[in-house]
């Protein structure tokens, strides 16, 4: 097989994929660890916390563990945030409910419509710090998805992307994530929560916003099981897409765990390149990333991989590229989704030429790949793929 790739400077190995490179980036994760869920007055937040940890709270206080059942059709089926509302449980025990505990959401700091429907909030935590979620209505049918941040900034600096230009302030709690979900439900009047697979308008969620998911997986993980739960919210795990740039020892993972769709942000096909626009590549090359994606477990014709390609003019937008990304996916179950690329100011590119775009997804489709060209939404409000991004910054560590 031909390598396109100009000699240079010799590239680390292989990646580490043992445990001890799981082990140490948890362990960096948990440096960016988000606050305990708790409001100024002393009270838990009881979203966010497994059926377990419910028990444990509730039994803290003296109840019964099937009170945690009660309490879970509440909070994630009916959406109710008022203990008062909560009419299978006694009034006494309502109030007592509400001594202890909050059912909270971040607070809506900004939203914005766009003129395509595309709806945008700036969320506010307990602590100031805040994020970015988006509801994308499709156009043709009573359904959408939701774009979910993950953390607060982000630690990998891809160059084409607004939210890289941040630091990573801290990444968001289980309670942030489940409740940038059921705070866009609340703003869309969509509980209870409809039983099976019924569509609603907030029919999916896409782990695209603000930061990378696999940086901060247990949250992410705790978040989307929550939302996976037969008796609560109940999505099920097909109409979950978690998207990274290819944090390729915690993708194993996330396939066996939790077996949501995989998308994955390419965006160039060739190392020196990738090395480059997403920096990540240099600790995990190409060549792993595409092993990994062939050895996910959630991945069928069925389910396939999407693969993200941000359209840069002049930069991986050739007939070359497309020819390469067509041989590094053969035989997967793929398909590519091309984005044009979303300005933002002091954004150091241009998007692709209709015409080139339109001759790199003929090649992709060509080769029997499907290769739908993402048509941009929420421009006009700064809410496109890519342009999210917040005023919050990490504390300067204290010199002491
Ligand atoms: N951190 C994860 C999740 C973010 S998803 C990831 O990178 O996959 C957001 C998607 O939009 C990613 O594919 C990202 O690469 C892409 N993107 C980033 N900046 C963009 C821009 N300016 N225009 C279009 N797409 C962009
Ligand atoms: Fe982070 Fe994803 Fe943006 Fe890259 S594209 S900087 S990984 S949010």
């Amino acid at each position: 097989m031909n390598d396109l790739r100009p000699p240079g400077p010799p590239r680390a190995p292989v990646a580490d994929l043992t445990e001890a490179e799981r082990t140490r980036i948890l362990a960096k994760t948990a440096r960016f660890a988000p606050p305990p869920a708790r409001t100024a007055d002393g009270r838990t937040d009881l979203v966010g916390l497994s059926r377990e940890e419910l028990v444990a709270e509730l039994d803290r206080i003296g109840e019964k563990p099937f009170r945690a059942k009660q309490l879970w059709h509440w909070i994630y089926h009916q959406g109710a945030t008022d203990f008062a509302r909560m009419s299978t449980i006694a009034k006494p025990l309502q109030a007592k409910l509400a001594e202890h505990f909050v059912v909270g959401r971040p607070e809506p700091a900004v939203v914005q419509t766009s003129t395509d429907e595309t709806r945008k909030w700036l969320f506010r935590f307990r602590d100031g710090q805040e994020a970015e979620t988006v509801y994308i209505p499709d156009r043709h049918e009573d359904r959408g998805a939701v774009c979910i941040s993950s953390q607060v900034g982000c630690t990998l600096a891809c160059r084409f992307c607004h939210t890289g230009t941040q630091s990573l302030v801290r990444n968001l709690g289980a309670a942030e994530i489940v409740g940038q979900f059921m705070a866009a439900r609340d703003s869309y009047g969509e509980w209870p929560s409809p039983k099976g697979e019924t569509p609603r308008l907030l029919s999916t969620i896409v782990l695209m916003g603000m930061g990378e998911p696999l940086y901060n997986y247990e949250n992410v993980a705790k978040a989307m099981s929550i939302i996976m739960d037969n008796e609560g919210i109940a999505l099920s795990r097909r109409r979950i897409t978690l998207s990274t740039s290819g944090v390729v020892p915690m993708m194993d993972r996330c396939g066996e765990e939790l077996g949501v769709n995989l998308a994955v942000s390419l965006h160039a096909v060739r190392d020196e390149l990738r090395d480059e626009i997403v920096p990540l590549n240099r600790k995990y090359p190409i060549a792993e990333l595409m092993a990994a994606c062939r050895r996910y477990p959630a991945a069928s014709n069925a389910r396939r991989i999407t693969f993200e390609y941000v359209m840069l003019k002049g930069i991986n937008d050739s007939e070359a590229d497309a020819k390469e990304l067509v041989r590094l996916i053969a035989g997967l179950p793929a398909k590519v989704n091309l984005i044009p690329f979303n300005p933002w100011p002091g954004s150091p590119y241009e998007t692709s030429t209709q015409a080139a775009i339109d001759r790199f997804s003929r090649i992709v489709m060509d080769a029997g790949f499907s290769s739908p060209v993402r048509t941009p939404r929420g421009r006009d409000i700064l809410a496109a793929c890519g342009q999210l991004k917040t005023e919050s910054r990490r504390e300067r560590a204290s010199q002491s």
